[in-house]
């Protein structure tokens, strides 16, 4: 089957412009002009594969759809592409730190814009089909069994620990807030403040030792598991 893309824009023309070559490109399409009609597209089984979503809509900011997407089961795993205004009132950090996967700035060049979709796809395509086993550079991880080993050495995580790292596995290379790790991993406590999660984050990589690196601090933001393994720090 090929894969649905949720197109959210209210511009028209441009809504038109891009149902017509997505579907095309041999996609599948719905497609949403305001952040209500979004979510309700988005929350329909089976879910989007991608999401468009334009950052300025007349209802709901292009931002708040995203987060409600991120916070619902349904949908936190679809990846999501923001589309913003020349001059944009987004912020790269502010795009990623808010869940989204990538963005494109308009005007943008259809062919761009296509050659974004399909290598966002065939990221999440990769992660789905990677199956029980995660096998990230010297990092193995058995969720079912939680262990988790570096090389061929066993590291005992407590299961928060564990939490935190397959959450950070599934969202690598994307920006996670102190907040966002509270309320997936922790889920909101009264006594927990984000400084455990600095705290927890520490003790997960010291356990991790040499694999530790795949987590890394974005200053200011949160934490963000390498995209891959060999990917170079900043
Ligand atoms: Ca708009």
């Amino acid at each position: 089957m090929s894969p649905i893309i949720l197109i959210v824009e209210d511009e028209k023309d441009l809504l038109t412009t891009l149902d017509y070559n997505l579907e095309r490109e041999g996609y599948r399409t719905r497609t949403a002009a305001t952040g209500a009609e979004a979510l309700a597209q988005a929350f329909l089984d089976p879910a989007p594969d991608l999401i468009l979503l334009d950052l300025m809509l007349p209802d709901l900011p292009g931002t708040e759809v995203c987060r409600r997407l991120r916070a619902d089961e349904r949908t936190r795993d679809v990846p999501v592409m923001m589309v913003t205004a020349k001059g944009s009132e987004i912020d790269r950090v502010v795009g990623f730190e808010i869940g989204a996967d990538d963005y494109v700035v308009k005007p943008f060049s259809l062919r761009e814009l296509l050659l974004r979709v399909r290598a966002l796809l065939r990221r999440a395509r990769t992660v789905a089909e990677e199956g029980d086993e995660l096998i990230f550079g010297r990092l193995r991880v058995d969720p079912p069994g939680h262990r988790v080993w570096v090389d061929d050495d066993e590291k005992m995580l407590t299961a928060l620990e564990f939490r935190l790292l397959t959450t950070f596995h599934a969202r690598r290379g994307r920006v996670q807030t102190r907040e966002t790790l509270l309320s997936d991993v922790w889920g909101y406590q009264a006594d927990v403040t984000t400084r455990t999660v600095d705290t927890h984050v520490k003790r997960l990589r010291e356990k991790l030792g040499d694999a530790g690196a795949y987590v890394e601090t974005v200053r200011g933001v949160g934490y963000r598991f390498r995209a891959r393994p060999d990917e170079v720090g900043e």
